[in-house]
């Protein structure tokens, strides 16, 4: 498996202690030997299930009074 930020090599690994919403303690995921990214099963499950927020091009300008 390669990185998709830096194309390095990805090692699997287990983590602990990393509690997200689903309560996961413990689970398997992929780090990065070169810029240090972790993928997660649920990183992954998101990425397939949200795509990524699209920005608008036209940036509105926030006045405060
Ligand atoms: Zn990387």
């Amino acid at each position: 498996m390669k990185c998709p930020r830096c194309e390095s090599y990805m090692v699997h690994e287990s983590f602990e202690d990393l509690r997200d919403d689903t309560g996961t303690l413990y689970f398997f995921g992929w780090r990065c030997l070169g810029c240090g990214e972790i993928i997660d099963p649920v990183i992954l499950a998101n990425r397939r299930n949200r795509p990524a927020p699209i920005e608008s091009k036209t940036r509105k300008r926030l006045v405060f009074r």
